[in-house]
């Protein structure tokens, strides 16, 4: 079968995959950032491809529609809002998700046909603080180095970022280049002891938002030490005496860390020449985001280690295209090829390219605002495209609400049910990875191609088509793209734009690609000037681009922070989901890994609390409630409680925690802050708890449920408030399963109920429920669905002879569980390789290698003489 070499749709790194229209996924090994290595999830997109779920015709007000009537209604809904109430009634929120060419299109339509600049993504939510940081520094929005750099470094510090799980493949890299050249050193700065840590010389547990007083104190060693490159900053850098001023008035204790470990970190960094300190998330999703990206910026330019191997200050995005975002505009504050709203040459530079009718005079809502705006009735139609507001912007239920409240949303989708799509008057049906064709750019600016290996199926329609149509039945000339080939084609020419006005954003070298060329693009690091090299780095020898050519440090003066004995809420991402799980979900591998939302909570915190392992906890803020399972472990940090964001109304309505986080937002960025939020942590008096397996689809139907897919059908952990008296008919209501004979066996002494719905001879469900937390083996309960066994050995829970139970899943990629694992560890294959060597398990894309080594220390561990 034919192999179509694409890039995977999941995170930033901008992996190149092979895939064949059955769904084989390999990595491929030409492609500059993996080199044919994948994460767990990468590998599982196979899984992922079925139509399942999938949303294949247009729906007005839940019934299906003709294209034509549904494009004429959006087109004419647009026009009505926009003659009645003005540009600014109307937003778009989109997505890293899609594909540079779709971006290009909503951005043209936006911001050169409407007028306005509401068009805002949810990178907005990701790395928004980097962008405002890296302009406020260098002038416009450049990433400076490369992936290379990290494996050429001799310190890598990594600031708010679980690499292991998030970016996995460039965890892998560094893990790779660590054991070829053990004498880099990794520094962690995180206040969870994250899976990254497995690789970190020294982890800095900082305190939520304490980076910024890190940094600032890093700034004043460097001075104090000789470590100032004066020579570079005299050449190329303004501010440094306000900047130096700011961090001389801040305390380094204030990050909450021993005075030992700020002195390590700072000795380390200090004589480290080729230092590269990569960020995320937990830099950028904070209320002083942009600050704390400019306190690293700082010190990479006071020591002018910047844009030269080995060296350089590194944002990594979360999205697959968050970058190729950035690049067109997608972000409310900004125009195409990184020129600015706010400059009127640059404004109407774009306007005469596209011989549009009119041009944004102004930066448009910034998300946060663009649903305040939803629900303060500004908004009057409002297109939501490959994204789910409802459950991943903060005050997610607000967010609800206000979609609700705009009188006409459109949303573009490839499922049709999601938890914003229900929100919607008319559903779009959109392609889906496999099906679509276009661009992508990655962390380091490489810009590949997503290329369609699958048929388009049902009446889908490529995003930038379906925005070209609403365009041209609106009456907009400049939207006749034949394919996305030209799209791109526009794009790369007019980015001599941003040659003419001395941007970074050159790929004038693309222009001019025939349709085969396009088809046939190689991955391509930006710049690609025409008739000159590709790639590279950015700021060796100065070259900022602000107006004199330098680069700006930047006075930062971290945060006063409120005293609080109360617990603060992390949100953050795991290892084998992405996302709110629309595509990730559907695989039932990487649903074991985790397979519901938890809140990790540290031992201390939970004694003093009376929380207990497995029991279910509740998070209350002004702004929502959450029920999740209580995991204790000293890697969390003491006063936080860390919750994963990926659960919806659809698979776990009390797990979404996003409902929780108040709409607060960074000055400069808009970015919301998700990692620092006060929060009330109680036990939830749950009066029973129950463990379900059911060949059909089960729907959330318990005060607590989370529901995930498995082998053969569904799984789901409950919990109710009341006891059941009716155990048959709880467990029918739980499974969805309506068929078949149940078996009901209760221990009156216990409190145990066992059912077990038998159709025919085959296992159709199995319901399992107690007063505590339910012990059965999950695996091995899950491998009984659809067996031929006897109900009353099924309702044992137990794994017997014939039926080893592997435990939860570790090893995503081989399915390998943690009971197979702990029985090698105890014959004593008792290192990481040894694991590897008997059961694959962190042999394909090593995200799991972290909890190999945990589970090898744990078992090895000799137990203490009584
Ligand atoms: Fe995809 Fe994993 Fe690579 Fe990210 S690291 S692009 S999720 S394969």
């Amino acid at each position: 079968m034919t192999k179509t070499c694409t890039t995977c749709p999941y995170c930033g790194v901008g992996c190149g995959v092979q895939a064949t229209p059955d769904g084989v996924i390999t990595g491929d090994n030409a492609h500059p950032a993996n080199f044919g290595r994948l994460c767990s999830k990468g590998s599982a997109l196979g899984e992922t491809i079925s139509l399942e779920g999938r949303l294949l015709t247009p729906r007005i007000g839940g019934a299906a529609a003709e294209w034509d009537t549904a494009l004429s209604l959006v087109a004419s809904k647009f026009s009505g809002a926009i003659a009645e109430h003005g540009p600014d009634s109307v937003a778009f929120y989109v997505s890293g998700q899609l594909l540079t060419e779709d971006y290009y299109v909503a951005n043209k339509l936006m911001k050169g046909y409407f007028g306005s600049a509401n068009i805002d993504t949810n990178s907005r939510l990701c790395m928004a603080s980097s962008v405002a940081g890296h302009k406020r520094a260098f002038g416009t929005d450049t990433v400076p180095g490369t992936y290379e750099d990290m494996e050429q470094a001799d310190l890598v510090v990594i600031v708010g970022s679980n690499l292991a799980w998030c970016h996995p493949v460039l965890y892998q890299r560094l893990a790779a280049a660590r054991a070829a050249r053990p004498g880099i050193k990794v520094v962690v700065v995180d206040p969870r002891q994250t899976a990254t840590c497995d690789i970190a010389d020294l982890h800095l547990p900082v305190r939520s938002d304490g980076d910024a007083a890190l940094f600032n104190g890093l700034l004043v060693h460097l001075v104090e030490n000789g470590k100032i490159d004066w020579d570079y900053t005299d050449a190329h850098v303004n501010g440094f005496a306000a900047a130096f001023a700011a961090a001389r008035a801040t305390d380094p204790l204030d990050s909450g860390l021993a005075v030992e470990d700020i002195a390590a970190f700072y000795d380390l960094f200090g004589k480290s020449e080729k230092v590269v300190t990569l960020y995320s998330q937990g830099v950028n999703q904070s209320v002083c985001g942009t600050d704390k990206v400019n306190a690293i910026l700082n010190c990479h330019l006071a020591t002018g280690r910047i844009g030269r191997p080995g060296m350089g200050p590194f944002s990594v995005t979360g999205q697959p295209n968050a970058m190729g975002g950035r690049e067109v505009g997608g972000l409310a504050n900004m125009l195409g090829w990184h020129l600015d709203i706010e400059n009127a040459d640059h404004r109407f530079a774009v306007q005469t390219a596209w011989n549009s009718p009119t041009i944004c005079t102004k930066p448009g809502l910034k998300a946060v605002d663009l649903f305040q705006a939803c629900a303060d009735g500004k908004i009057k139609a409002l297109w939501v495209m490959s994204t789910n507001p409802a459950v991943s912007m903060p005050d997610a239920s607000a967010v609800s609400d206000a979609i609700a409240k705009v009188p006409f949303t459109v949303v573009t989708d490839v499922l049709e049910r999601t938890d914003t799509g229900d929100l919607a008057d008319v559903l779009l049906p959109a392609a889906a990875w496999g099906e679509k064709s276009g661009t992508v750019t990655n962390s380091e600016r490489r810009i590949s191609r997503q290329r369609s290996f699958l048929p388009i199926p049902g009446e889908a329609r490529a995003d930038w088509l379906i925005l070209c149509q609403v365009a041209q039945k609106m009456g907009f000339d400049g939207f006749d793209f034949a394919n996305e080939a030209e799209v791109f084609d526009e794009y790369a020419r007019l980015s001599e734009l941003a040659v003419r006005f001395k941007r970074d954003f050159d790929i004038t070298g693309l222009a001019g690609l025939t349709t085969a060329g396009y088809d046939a693009l190689e991955p391509v690091q930006w710049p690609v000037p025409k008739g000159a090299p590709a790639g590279g780095r950015f700021f060796a020898e100065g070259g900022f681009y602000h107006a004199d050519g330098k680069a700006k440090m930047i006075a930062v003066t971290p945060p006063e922070r409120a005293k609080s004995d109360g617990m603060i809420l992390n949100t953050g991402r795991i290892r084998d989901q992405w996302h709110t799980m629309t595509r990730t979900g559907r695989s039932p591998r990487l649903g074991a890994h985790l397979a519901e939302p938890f809140a990790e909570v540290h031992p201390e915190d939970a004694l003093r609390l009376r929380l207990r392992d497995a029991e279910l906890c509740k998070l209350d803020t002004p702004h929502g409630t959450a029920l999740l399972r209580v995991l204790i472990t000293p890697r969390a940090q003491q006063g936080a409680v860390f919750v994963p964001m990926h659960w919806t109304a659809q698979t776990g309505p009390m797990g979404r925690v996003n409902r929780l986080v108040p709409p607060v937002t960074d000055p400069f960025s808009g970015q919301p802050a998700s990692k620092d939020v006060p929060v009330s942590l109680t036990r939830a008096d749950m009066a029973w708890y129950g463990f379900a397996v059911s060949a059909v689809a089960m729907e959330p139907t318990r005060p607590y449920a989370a529901i995930a897919r498995c082998k053969g059908g569904w799984r789901a952990e409950v919990a109710g408030y009341k006891m059941p008296h009716d155990w048959e008919a709880e467990a029918r209501t739980v499974t969805g399963c309506e068929i078949g004979n149940a078996a009901v066996v209760a221990d009156p002494a216990t409190g145990v109920v066992r059912v077990a719905i038998v159709d025919g001879a085959q296992i159709a469900a199995l319901f399992f429920a107690a007063p505590e937390p339910v012990a059965v083996a999950r695996a091995h309960v899950v491998s009984l669905l659809g067996a031929k066994v006897d109900a009353l050995a099924a309702l044992s829970g137990r794994a017997g002879a014939d039926r080893p139970d592997p435990g939860p899943t570790v090893c995503a990629c081989f399915d390998v569980g943690v009971n197979t694992l702990r029985g090698h560890i105890e014959n004593g294959m008792a290192t990481v390789e040894l694991l590897g060597a008997m059961t694959c398990a962190g042999t394909n894309c090593g995200s799991c290698k972290p909890e190999l080594a945990a589970l090898i220390a744990t078992v090895s561990k000799p137990v203490a003489a009584e």
